[in-house]
């Protein structure tokens, strides 16, 4: 089977969210510890953010944050995992990427949803194949999912588009889901 040896999380930072989606947080951050796949993120310690870290920090995962200077306060940096701290968002985005084999796009805001958008666009242009799974328990990202069908549907995105991302129920779900989707390069 195929190794992925490091997926990075999109999700919310706020702390002010329902608590299931906290709980779903930890529970991924669990999930690729006990698989042995490493955790790239944003690296702060708030929100689903810090919750994922945390989580799989303690199962004794390995976790890579990688933090803005600017942010470094706002999303206070969770240093007990090994992080980087960078000069930009845009250095940030792009090591995020580089570390990543593959992606889990969680329940978030603009930030979230821009992150993935954008990495979305890039294997639109052709830039990658990385696969991305949106994971929620509660339908969250089914609206995201909707609108995708109708830019399909008008032609803007071609069908076979939808293979490059999937919609997951169960952190397990999603990982097992990029693990058949990933892309062995033959180098
Ligand atoms: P949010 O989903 O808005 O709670 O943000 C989640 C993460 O995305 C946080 O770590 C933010 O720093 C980050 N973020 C916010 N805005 C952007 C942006 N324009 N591009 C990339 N990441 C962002």
């Amino acid at each position: 089977m195929t190794k992925i040896r490091s997926i990075c999380v999109y999700c919310g930072a706020s702390d002010t969210v329902d608590p299931q989606y906290i709980r779903l947080a930890e529970q991924l951050g669990r999930e690729l510890a006990k698989r042995d796949i490493r955790l790239v993120y944003g690296g702060g310690g708030v929100g689903l953010m810090g919750a994922c870290a945390r989580a799989a920090h303690e199962s004794a995962g390995e976790v890579l944050g990688i933090m803005p200077k600017f942010l470094l306060q706002k999303e206070r940096i969770y240093k007990d995992v090994e992080h980087r701290i960078v000069d930009d968002m845009h250095t940030r985005k792009q090591m995020m990427f580089d570390e990543a084999d593959a992606f889990i796009v969680l329940p978030g805001g603009i930030g979230t949803l821009e992150e993935a958008v954008e990495i979305l666009s890039w294997a639109r242009l052709g830039l990658h194949a990385k696969p991305m799974a949106f994971l929620d328990e509660d339908g969250f990202w089914t609206p995201f999912f909707d609108l995708l069908e109708k830019i399909i549907q008008g032609g803007f995105i071609p069908e076979d588009f939808r293979q490059a991302m999937v919609h997951s129920r169960e952190p397990g779900e999603a990982v097992d889901a990029l693990l058949d989707r990933v892309v062995v390069l033959d180098l």
